[in-house]
């Protein structure tokens, strides 16, 4: 159902609540005993304290992961059949649940993209993160209207870590949440399309990739979910000499002794506190963030992948926020997109390092290459257009912004998106894709002519209206609907919300696609 409380949107409400979360005094490698007693908010607040007592405190991005995936009641991954995270009776609402015209625009947006390209033959759609399917059934109606584009999709796939929320988008996509069990995960068979499967898989590393495939593929609100490492500049750094180095299994003791790398990055680690302390809002805060002293794999490798992160090491307490998930995905897409350097490309992800490895850098397949790229990615989401994010670790439930450090897994937990990292990682993954954006909501969704199909939706509903408050309602809800997503006020989401495209690169000419200053073309 769309909500018609256009009031509460995600983006307002987790706009409004953000608050700093600057690190608390606090150390590394505190050793907390397990009190039978202490009553935790969700069990997975209790499997994560008992985690880190035995292991050390853990990074926001562990912390993040197992909030909003781990199988043993993650935000999207827990049971929600009476209770799901989306619309007026969830948690948050978001630009394709306020009006259909978004994901009809989107819908749009491809096939300008299928025809400039020379209507390639074998696409693949894709979408991470579909949440209930609502984007992409509204792209997916849009698509059928144009024949030829429609034919030639030869497979639609969903990448999505939550088994309740691959029902849902089943029962909407295809009228059944019966899934079939597939190579790759799950399948069933579009209703639009009704030659094509749906298949289902937990990442986008098991969609295939194919040279003669043209992939577009779509990302709303999806970035802005991944886990996040965070770090503090500390000027004062004093490493001691014994320091030990915090890893996923356990601290070790560097090799060289008293020679550790000369780092004044900090990672900011998540760790239960003493007892819980209640925020102004009521709810405990069980957990906390302290600065680790002793440099973690991370802290040691991130915050040197990038000029953007290297000029603010002289600034003291500066923050930064680094998604290697992030970048892992984003190369991936440019990857699909417009191949690999013929030199194995190493994405500033800590591939190696993170628990959620994408690709082994070792991996004796050869770079994917692809004689003409073809495909596009289209971005969606908020964040910054071109400044590190700081600070954004951000929680939100039933519509208000709360602690990110009470009642984990029943709290949505997200972080701005780094635009300008992604836009770098793509560029530095594939000589084959160019790059443009991220330019605000409003521009897109204007210049991709929101107003006109909205007005064209108003006369329809006029039109097709017996009972007069039946159609006020409809229009108040079509018109106040693409206003907001185009609004430009402080907090507005046509401001706040970026869109980015990745599309091919070829011949050393630049084209704009439509709705980045572009026009249709082909
Ligand atoms: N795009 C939708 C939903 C956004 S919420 C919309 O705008 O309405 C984020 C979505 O990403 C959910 O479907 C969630 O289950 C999925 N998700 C979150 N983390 C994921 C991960 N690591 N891998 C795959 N899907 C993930």
């Amino acid at each position: 159902m769309r909500a018609n409380s256009l009031d509460l949107l995600r983006y307002a409400v987790r706009r409004v609540g953000t608050r700093s979360i600057g690190p608390r005094s606090g150390q590394c490698g505190l050793r907390w005993s397990s009190s039978e007693t202490r009553q935790w908010s969700t069990p997975l607040a209790k499997q994560l304290a008992e985690v880190i007592n035995t292991t050390g405190p853990v990074s926001v991005a562990a912390y993040m992961r197992q909030c909003l995936t781990s199988p043993d009641g993650g935000y999207y991954t827990r049971n929600t059949t009476d209770h799901d995270q989306f619309g007026v009776k969830g948690d948050f609402v978001t630009s394709p649940e306020i009006s259909q015209v978004f994901g009809e625009l989107v819908g749009i947006w491809l096939y300008t993209e299928w025809l400039a390209q020379g209507q390639k033959k074998k696409v693949q759609i894709i979408e991470v993160g579909p949440g209930r399917g609502t984007l992409m059934n509204d792209v997916l109606r849009a698509i059928s209207t144009f024949k030829h584009f429609a034919m030639s999709v030869e497979a639609i796939y969903l990448v999505e870590a939550s088994p309740h929320l691959m029902k849902q988008q089943a029962k909407l996509l295809c009228g059944t949440d019966e899934l079939e069990t597939h190579d790759l995960g799950w399948k069933s068979t579009c209703k639009y399309l009704p030659r094509c499967n749906i298949i289902w898989c937990e990442d986008i590393r098991f969609v295939p990739k194919e040279e003669t495939s043209t992939p577009f593929i779509l990302a709303h609100e999806f970035f802005d979910a991944l886990p996040i490492h965070v770090f503090q500049n500390t000027a004062s750094s004093t490493i001691p000499a014994s320091s030990t180095i915090l890893t996923p299994t356990g601290p070790i003791i560097p090799k060289h002794g008293p020679q550790v790398p000369k780092n004044h990055w900090h990672e900011l680690v998540v760790s239960p506190v003493q007892s819980s302390s209640s925020t102004q809002k009521g709810d405990p805060e069980e957990f906390h963030l302290t600065v680790s002293k002793s440099p973690t794999p991370h802290s040691l490798y991130l915050p040197q992948t990038s000029e953007r992160y290297k000029a603010l090491s002289k600034i003291e307490n500066a923050i930064i926020e680094i998604s290697p998930e992030s970048l892992s995905y984003i190369s991936d897409f440019a990857i699909r997109i417009g191949g690999a350097n013929s030199a194995p490309t190493t994405p500033p992800s800590s591939q190696s390092l993170s628990s959620t490895s994408q690709v082994s850098r070792s991996s004796p397949t050869p770079p994917f290459q692809k004689a003409t790229p073809s495909g596009a990615a289209l971005i969606l989401d908020y964040g910054p257009a071109t400044t590190i994010p700081a600070n954004t670790l951000r929680g939100i439930r039933a519509h208000r912004p709360v602690s990110p450090f009470t009642s984990p897994g029943l709290v949505d937990l997200s972080a701005d998106v780094d635009f300008l990292a992604l836009a770098e990682t793509a560029l530095s993954s594939s000589p084959g894709v160019e790059v443009h954006g991220p330019v605000e909501q409003a521009f897109f969704l204007s210049t991709m002519g929101i107003e006109e199909r909205a007005e064209k939706l108003v006369r329809k509903a006029k039109l097709g209206k017996d009972v007069v408050a039946d159609m006020d309602d409809t229009v108040k809800r079509l018109e106040g609907g693409w206003k907001r997503l185009v609004d430009r006020g402080p907090t507005g989401m046509g401001r706040i919300y970026k869109a980015m495209a990745i599309v091919p690169y070829r011949d050393g000419v630049v084209r704009r696609p439509v709705g980045f200053g572009g026009d249709v073309v082909g």
